[in-house]
């Protein structure tokens, strides 16, 4: 009689040990999910979002393979992460739709080649247990999330899955306000009737382009286009006409310049485009070649053709000291010098290209 009460009370105080035992991973499991979820929600650039999910989940979850997919239907995902410079993240897929209809339900269990390959195509070794989980935010699909094991019974399709669902939640908010805020930004740098960028984008982006030239001991070049009699163009062709030659003579300077040039619609038909890494020369040789082309350009508009020439000022910022930091002045010199010149074009008849010379750290012009 005594035995059995030891022994059922050894069975209690076991079975006891085992729950506080639970108790304390639980409250584990559940500091670690509030301290990532801080940390997520602290974060305030797409990237770092991105960043965070792929490689810091692994740490806080003890996971062996992360991966994100996301809808990013108009490529506009691809665009923002492409001016960070570190766009190239591993596990991140960015899809123009929804991969399998399963990707709207969670799904968590074994792995299964057919139905989570598309999940995990990046990665070398595949998990043995899953958990793929749909990022929805007011009705919108925005991906999944894809956590994975090489232990088969990480994940098992009776687990509870309210600590998946629960940041899955959370991650979906913060991706959603990034990317809303992302789109913002873009929108707020996009001139609507060119498709280029704007004037606020030329003053945010000018000092950290002279900064790296600096740094790199390598020239920039400043070149500020205005479109010659463009008043008779919509006094002939009216306004319409007015806005398509801009749009068409936008379209075909940013086609003469490189990628990872930036160039903007200044105001009314001016433009202007930085060249990093490009001299005097070079500047003015690829200014004849802009002003060549659009002298060339043939504009349709309502069965009529329209031609336009434009003037161009060319300037050059030649670093020649590390020890004098970049600072507005010299971005203002640069951008007043290519202007100074560019009226000196329309003085000397138009349809042409004048230097404004070499701006440096030291000279005052
Ligand atoms: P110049 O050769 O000296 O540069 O002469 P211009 O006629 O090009 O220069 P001016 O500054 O006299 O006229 C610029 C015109 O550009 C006046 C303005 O109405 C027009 N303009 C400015 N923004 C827009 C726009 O968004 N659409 C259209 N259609 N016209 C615009
Ligand atoms: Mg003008
Ligand atoms: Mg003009």
């Amino acid at each position: 009689m005594e035995e059995d009460i030891t022994t059922d009370l050894a069975q209690l105080q076991s079975h006891l040990e085992t729950m506080l035992d639970r108790v304390q991973q639980n409250s584990a499991t559940l500091l670690k999910f509030q301290a990532f979820e801080l940390r997520l929600l602290k974060l305030n650039s797409l990237s770092d979002i991105i960043d965070h999910l792929l490689e810091e989940s692994k740490k806080y979850f003890d996971l062996d393979v992360v991966s994100l997919c996301l809808i990013d239907e108009a490529g506009e995902i691809a665009k923002t992460l492409n001016s960070y410079p570190s766009s190239l993240k591993n596990g991140l897929m960015l899809l123009d739709k929804p991969l399998k209809s399963t990707a709207i339900q969670p799904y968590i269990g074994v792995y299964e080649d057919i139905l989570c390959a598309g999940f995990f195509s990046h990665i070398e070794r595949q998990p043995t247990s899953v958990a793929i989980t749909p990022l929805t935010r007011r009705g919108k699909y925005l991906g999944t999330l894809n956590l994975g094991s090489y232990q088969p019974d990480r994940f098992s399709g009776n687990m509870a899955t309210d600590f998946i669902e629960h940041l899955s939640s959370v991650v979906s908010v913060c991706l959603e306000n990034n990317l809303n805020v992302e789109e913002m930004r873009r929108v707020s740098y996009v001139d609507a009737l060119t498709g280029v960028n704007n004037r606020r984008f030329l003053e945010q982006r000018i000092g950290e382009e002279l900064r790296c030239c600096q740094r790199n001991a390598e020239p920039l070049s400043c070149q500020f286009f205005d479109i010659d009699y463009f008043k008779s163009v919509n006094d002939r062709f009216g306004h319409q006409g007015g806005d398509r030659v801009l749009s068409l003579v936008a379209a075909a300077i940013r086609n003469q310049l490189r990628n990872n040039d930036v160039f903007v619609r200044y105001g009314g038909e001016e433009f202007v485009a930085l060249l990093a890494n490009t001299g005097e020369a070079k500047a003015l040789e690829t200014a004849e070649r802009v002003r060549k082309t659009i002298q060339a350009l043939l504009i349709e508009f309502n069965s009529m053709s329209i031609s336009v020439t434009v003037s161009i000022g060319v300037s050059t910022y030649a670093p020649d000291s590390l020890s004098i930091p970049v600072d507005d002045e010299i971005a203002t010199r640069l951008v007043k010098a290519a202007d100074s010149a560019l009226y000196r074009a329309k003085h000397n008849g138009r349809n042409r290209v004048e230097n404004g010379g070499v701006v440096s750290d030291k000279q005052v012009l």
